[in-house]
């Protein structure tokens, strides 16, 4: 494995950085997660935007252009050989004082990961997973916008956490006001009278990239797919309902918080959806 850091690359045990990145001290940076199909790195662009969007949010600086970013992910990719992975490109606000003041940080960090990731058993796509609602909030918006995919992930952790110990995959978490948000690293949606919805971003939520393709997909199939405010109760009375994210792509969600989500079983929409997904990725 050849892990890239600032333009070099290294072997995993020499892929270092310094105990003085604010990325490591604050969770001062942004990150993207990528997957590469049969060899093609899967919406690189919207990725390298969203990257550059989420710097530029939080003022940190890339030191490279995005076309020269594209570049070395690719690179990276090549390198690796890999073709079939999940990409971690992360950018940290570098090395600095022991104080949180960023302007003491020269230059930004550039990480470029190229490994695997199964985060859900074949199996799951097929029976579906249980979730269960955390008491962890999602952040709020006019606390840090949720659009911004930073290097602080704490409380998306303790509300996984929460699922764990209750014995469930995944936990969804609400926004402040109780309306649903998304889960602790995918997006959520719901089917309901042959309507697709998932929150919108401006909510609470990340704005996927999976998401985005998932309507794609489904304003193809002629279904009619929208962003709407739900609460637990339309999640709760939903015919499916279902994750997305870049590297668990289209999982099924059958139980919420005990309640079954249509019969129990994963539902025709979503087995479609999953379907033409993986269509979709495998050209
Ligand atoms: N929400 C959160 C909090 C995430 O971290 C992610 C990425 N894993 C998603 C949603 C899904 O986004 P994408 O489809 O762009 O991977």
């Amino acid at each position: 494995m050849k892990i890239y850091i600032d333009g070099k690359y290294y072997d995993r045990e020499n892929a270092k950085i310094s105990v003085f990145d604010h990325g490591l001290l604050y969770g001062d940076g942004v990150f993207e997660g990528i997957r590469v199909y049969h060899g093609n790195v899967f919406k690189l662009e919207d990725h390298i935007r969203r990257l550059y969007d989420s710097a530029r949010a939080i003022a940190l600086e890339i030191p490279m252009k995005e076309r020269e970013m594209e570049e070395a992910v690719l690179k990276t990719v090549e390198i690796n050989r890999k073709q079939n992975g999940y990409i971690r490109l992360v950018v940290t606000r570098g090395e600095g004082t022991l104080g949180l003041d960023p302007a003491g940080c020269e230059k930004a960090t550039v990480i470029i990961i190229v490994g695997d990731i199964q985060l859900y058993p074949e199996e799951l796509y097929k029976q579906g997973v249980k979730i269960i609602t955390a008491s962890t909030r999602r952040i709020p918006p006019e606390c840090l916008d949720p659009r911004i995919k930073s290097l602080n992930y704490l409380n998306n952790i303790l509300a996984k956490i929460e699922a764990r110990r209750s014995g469930a995959r995944e936990a969804l978490m609400l926004t402040t006001e109780g309306l649903v948000a998304e889960c602790t690293a995918d997006n959520i949606f719901i089917i309901k009278s042959g309507r697709l919805l998932t929150p919108h971003p401006s909510k609470g939520a990340l704005d996927g990239i999976t998401m985005r393709t998932v309507f794609g997909i489904a304003k193809a199939r002629g279904i009619e797919c929208g962003e709407a405010d739900l609460s637990q109760h339309d999640l709760y009375t939903s015919d499916e309902c279902f994750m997305t994210g870049t590297g668990a792509e289209i999982v099924p969600v059958v139980d919420i918080d005990g309640r079954a989500i249509g019969d129990g079983k994963p539902g025709p929409v979503t087995s479609q959806l999953i379907e033409d997904y993986r269509k979709l990725v495998a050209v």
